[in-house]
């Protein structure tokens, strides 16, 4: 895990494109980056139920989910019902022809995912993170 530790003490918000480039593997670059998504059910964290821990940002440390909250919503991706609070922003985003609300890191500001209002009690809320985007802390 120092590779993580690195990850947290630098300004993530300072980095360069090269040095994010540099920082992560090509996939995690696509998807944090330049707002990819991994293919559908491909993602490690899809079937991936622990009974604690929580789930951090691929790119900067930070803790974006409690294991706690982490459902399985069928759709293919990583699905949880509520996010840590102030950890991730969000926007409408209207690209593919779609209107979503797009899930970024407030730390680092690092694509996530997306967030819609067909989750579960109590917040109603389906936050659908890309597996890639997160590294799993038992802690
Ligand atoms: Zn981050």
């Amino acid at each position: 895990m120092s590779e993580t530790d690195d990850r947290e003490q630098a300004d993530p918000k300072a980095l360069t494109d090269a040095e994010w480039r540099e920082r992560l593997s090509e996939e995690e670059y696509r998807v944090l980056r330049e707002s990819g998504t991994e293919a559908k059910f491909s993602g490690e964290y899809v079937d991936h139920h622990p009974d604690d821990g929580e789930y951090r940002c691929a790119a900067c440390g930070t803790v974006l989910f409690d294991a706690e909250t982490k459902y399985e919503s069928g759709c293919g991706w990583p699905a949880f019902y509520a996010a840590e609070e102030e950890s991730v922003t969000t926007t409408v985003d209207t690209s593919h022809g779609m209107r979503r609300t797009e899930v970024r890191c407030a730390n680092c500001d690092s694509h996530l995912g997306h967030v819609f209002d067909d989750g579960p009690e109590p917040t109603g809320k389906r936050f659908c993170i890309n597996s890639v985007a997160m590294e799993y802390d038992e802690e």
